[in-house]
């Protein structure tokens, strides 16, 4: 059973994810308005873990609520130290997913991307990533 571990950039927060096969976890990018906000660049990349599979092991982030512009709450964890963003999650996902930001894996390549949200808003300078799904809106 492969265990991932992550962290903030101060590592005031750690956690580990114990995945029974890294393909359990289904990275994507997210091309949204409201993931460019969030992530503070031109897409967001996150990995879908079942949520029994994620641990904090260290610190308490902090969480932001809102609506993401569509209608769906979204919860945001970040250091409240450093600023990282650690994971999201929306309403409807809640008690069975957690959409942990890959860059703060301390291996982010151990879960390359599987597809592609919201390509309609994709920046016009970005390619697609070859053989992944491509979805125009919904993430799902
Ligand atoms: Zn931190
Ligand atoms: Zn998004």
């Amino acid at each position: 059973m492969p265990t991932l571990t992550g962290s903030c950039i101060c590592r005031n927060i750690e956690y580990e994810l114990k995945l029974v096969s890294n393909d359990d976890a289904r990275t994507s990018l997210c091309h949204c308005r409201n993931c460019k906000k969030a992530f503070g660049t031109n897409y967001g990349l996150t990995a879908k873990v079942p949520k029994d599979t994620f641990n904090l092991t260290k610190g308490i982030p902090k969480e932001h609520i809102a609506d993401n512009g569509s209608g769906a709450v979204i919860y945001r964890e970040f250091c409240q130290n450093c600023g990282s963003f650690i994971l999201e999650y929306g309403d409807a996902a809640k008690d069975h997913f957690r959409y942990i930001c890959v860059g703060s894996l301390d291996d982010p390549e151990a879960l390359p991307p599987k597809g592609e949200f919201f390509c309609k808003a994709r920046a016009s300078w970005m390619p697609e990533i070859p053989n992944v799904f491509h979805k125009q809106m919904v993430k799902e």
